[in-house]
């Protein structure tokens, strides 16, 4: 089968067509690039993305922070991760890098803080 998807490497967004069967990919077209060319494969054999989202700060200047995943987790765990940050909240000082949930989900991903956070005055 084919499939087409458009990359995201870069803003130029080649449409690369990608014909497989299962996981066994018979070509890849389109891409100007070997980004491409990788992006594609992953795509539509193990899609996989970073997860944004926010929780909550205790004692903060602000009273959320912004968070993602460290690394990518299997597309179909995107719910499961949004699940488990569900009712999680933290203690100010937040340090942009801090380790705010681990394993998020069973993905062996940590979900890591994306701003600082200091306490209230
Ligand atoms: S294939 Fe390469 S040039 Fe095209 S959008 Fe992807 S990264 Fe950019």
């Amino acid at each position: 089968m084919k499939r087409t998807i458009t990359c995201i490497g870069c803003p130029m967004g080649c449409q690369v067509t990608v014909d497989y069967d299962g996981e066994d990919i018979h070509s890849v077209t389109g891409n100007t690039c070997k980004r491409g060319d990788i992006y594609a494969r992953k795509e539509v054999t193990h899609p996989t993305r970073i997860v944004t989202s926010t929780v909550r700060v205790d004692d903060g200047r602000i009273p959320q922070v912004s968070v993602k995943t460290a690394q990518d987790v299997p597309k179909e765990k995107i719910f499961e991760v949004m699940d488990a940050l569900k009712g999680v909240h933290v203690a100010a000082p937040v340090r942009m890098g801090d380790v705010i949930l681990e394993n998020a989900a069973g993905t062996g991903v940590n979900i890591i803080a994306t701003k600082n956070v200091p306490k209230t005055a």
